[in-house]
């Protein structure tokens, strides 16, 4: 009988997905993501989560939830680095245990490590012990990775920005975590209600890869997290190409990395441009219309810019 894998959608879902997916699906598994978030996955995992967990890990838990009755192994790797030499939030490598504790009744849980500290053989151990689960050939599981693999590169390259920035009327950079960006119930459609004024998007995952590692080594300190290197990178991008006339952070409340690079992003921006900065932190009780209202007011100031460039203050 075939096998049933299921993946949360939340948290790196939204990063790796093509990647976890294809490899499954290469070993003749059959791969159950839950539904995309809604109102019921939000407060039962606001319910079964420790009270001190961020948005984006409560959520995690109701999308584990939503899956529990569905599927005969939920997918929860525990991600300690995804990097050389980088490590990326704390809450990630104690996931599978978080998610034992606080859920019952659940299937058997995948919870490899992914430690990108370790060398490339431990790595290729990683991925033989996942695919054990399903297939005794190991010649098979590396081949379905590596298949994988280039799923997953592929996609990231459709992600890069083909247009000249400088042949839009406006730019944004959206910056956030990818669960941040692009669960769209989390951030109540920021992106495309930006994108309804006219105003050209422009998210990290957007900007080559090489381009935001350049930036970021030039930065004055060593960036220790993936997802500081990824965002101070991406801002120094947009501020030396000069591509963008805005900048929005997306973060929640609770998130200890983001209580650090907001700071750095911030500062980098103010001493670096003179570009507009906000910073919209959600929970679980922002109100949409509290949203609204500031996006809709940062973007009026980026189009008024024009006019008014000398007297207008970049930052409030
Ligand atoms: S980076 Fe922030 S939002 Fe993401 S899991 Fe860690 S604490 Fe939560």
């Amino acid at each position: 009988m075939i096998k049933k894998v299921g993946i949360p959608r939340a948290l790196l879902y939204y990063q790796y997905y093509p990647l976890w997916m294809r490899f499954f699906k290469e070993l003749g598994v059959e791969v159950i993501i839950s539904n995309p978030t809604n109102k019921e996955i939000l407060n039962e995992g606001i319910r079964n989560a420790v009270d001190e967990a961020c948005i984006p890990v409560k959520l995690f838990h109701g999308h584990v939830l939503s899956l529990r009755n569905k599927v005969d192994y939920i997918f929860i790797p525990r991600l300690k680095s995804v990097n050389n030499g980088e490590f990326i939030c704390p809450k990630f490598c104690g996931l599978p245990e978080m998610i034992k504790c606080s859920l019952k009744d659940l299937p058997p849980i995948i919870d490899i490590e992914i430690d990108f500290l370790k060398s490339k053989r431990s790595l290729n151990n990683i991925i033989l012990q996942v695919g054990k689960y399903f297939c005794s050939d190991e010649k098979q599981i590396m081949k379905a990775y590596h298949k994988a693999l280039t799923e997953y590169k592929n996609h990231k390259e459709l992600f890069k920005i083909r247009e000249n920035l400088k042949d839009k009327k406006k730019n944004i950079l959206i910056l956030g975590h990818p669960y941040h960006l692009y669960d769209t119930y989390l951030n109540m459609g920021i992106i495309e209600k930006i994108k309804d004024t006219g105003i050209h998007i422009l998210t990290p995952e957007m900007i080559d890869e090489g381009d935001i590692n350049e930036q970021a080594n030039s930065f004055e300190d060593k960036l220790y997290w993936t997802f500081a290197r990824k965002l101070v990178g991406s801002t120094l991008h947009a501020i030396n190409t000069k591509g963008v006339d805005g900048i929005i952070y997306i973060s929640t409340f609770a998130c200890g990395i983001d209580s650090v690079v907001v700071e750095i992003v911030e500062k980098v921006i103010r001493n670096g441009s003179n570009i507009p900065f906000m910073l919209l932190t959600l929970d679980e009780h922002s109100g949409e219309a509290g949203v609204n209202t500031r996006i809709e007011a940062f973007v009026d100031m980026i189009k008024w810019r024009d006019n008014y460039e000398n007297n207008l203050s970049a930052h409030g």
